[in-house]
């Protein structure tokens, strides 16, 4: 496979703006595609602010922040990925929704292009069987902060090629990333471990045994976490959590993973973490 230089990322949210924001300080041209002209736009915006701290605090030349912004194209119509050599879709996590997306990236990408996603728990092997390129289907699971995290699981579906595995593995290590593998089981190795200690945290909070101060900092500083449960359940957002755990629950089929009643009520009231403002804290618009 060619050198990786075109690199498309469908979803325009937290997940989407970080992996576009490495793609682009990595050097590559970045198309960052979401169902609207101005949400992709808006992402593009985000990531300038997320670049212009960087500006600031001393650990990025302004030169080099116009440049990487620079390279960044929003797009809103599919056909503008027919130029990339990968695309990462970033999209909210429901699997209706990505099989439309899938099918939908893989009419306008060209021929031998890879198509990954960022999901947390959807069955890759499911997305692959949407697309005429099965063979070059991969999941590609960063962590959020994706700037700041170091990790990147690698998910192979079933049809996945041994040279498709290479060469996203070789381009996330490009992005300054570490690399775990994992088999295609839902929530993958990171969100099998993750989601129940979230799920519990809530269960621990619906019976009333601790507040959500004490429960964050029961894991901060008792189990050394830099962050509790609750808070991270916050960053990551409560739709997709409780989403993972619905997929946990259904696809392993044990109901030691149902999701706790109290994050289902959570998400009904809106309340779905930093990103809307409120979930188990409230955060400042700021
Ligand atoms: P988000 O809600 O911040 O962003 C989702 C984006 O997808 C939005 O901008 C939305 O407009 C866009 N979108 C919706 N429909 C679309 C369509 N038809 N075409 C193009 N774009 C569309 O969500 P997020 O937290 O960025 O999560 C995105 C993906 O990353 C999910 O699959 C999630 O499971 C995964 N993920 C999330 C985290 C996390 O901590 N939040 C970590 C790792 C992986």
């Amino acid at each position: 496979m060619s050198e990786i230089r075109i690199f498309g990322v469908i979803g325009a949210g937290q997940m989407g703006q970080g992996i576009a924001q490495v793609a682009a300080q990595t050097g590559m041209d970045v198309r960052l595609l979401d169902a609207k002209l101005e949400l992709a736009e808006k992402g593009k915006a985000a990531i300038g602010k997320q670049l212009g701290k960087l500006v600031e605090k001393g650990k990025l030349a302004k030169d080099d922040a116009d440049a990487t912004l620079a390279r960044l194209v929003p797009v809103a119509d599919y056909a503008r990925l027919a130029e990339c050599d990968i695309v990462v879709e970033a999209a909210t996590e429901n699997v209706e929704l990505k099989k439309k997306i899938f099918a939908m990236a893989d009419e306008a990408m060209k021929p031998g292009a890879i198509l990954a996603s960022n999901t947390s728990s959807i069955s890759l092997t499911k997305l692959a069987a949407v697309t005429k390129r099965p063979e070059q289907v991969v999941g590609m699971h960063f962590m959020n902060p994706v700037p700041l995290m170091k990790l990147v699981e690698l998910i192979r579906a079933l049809q996945t090629s041994d040279e498709t595995f290479a060469a996203t593995k070789a381009l996330a290590e490009r992005m300054g990333k570490t690399v775990v593998v994992s088999k295609d089981m839902p929530g993958f190795i990171v969100n099998r471990m993750l989601i129940p200690f979230l799920n519990e945290a809530c269960f621990v909070l619906q019976e009333g045994i601790g507040t959500p101060e004490d429960i964050d900092n029961g894991a901060k500083l008792g189990l050394n976490h830099p962050l509790g449960p609750l808070a991270l359940a916050d960053l990551i957002g409560l739709d997709t959590c409780l989403f993972i755990a619905e997929v946990l629950h259904r696809d392993l089929g044990d109901d030691k993973y149902r999701a706790a009643p109290i994050l289902k009520q959570y998400v009904d009231a809106g309340w779905l973490g930093r990103k809307t403002g409120r979930g188990f804290y409230k955060y400042d618009a700021k």
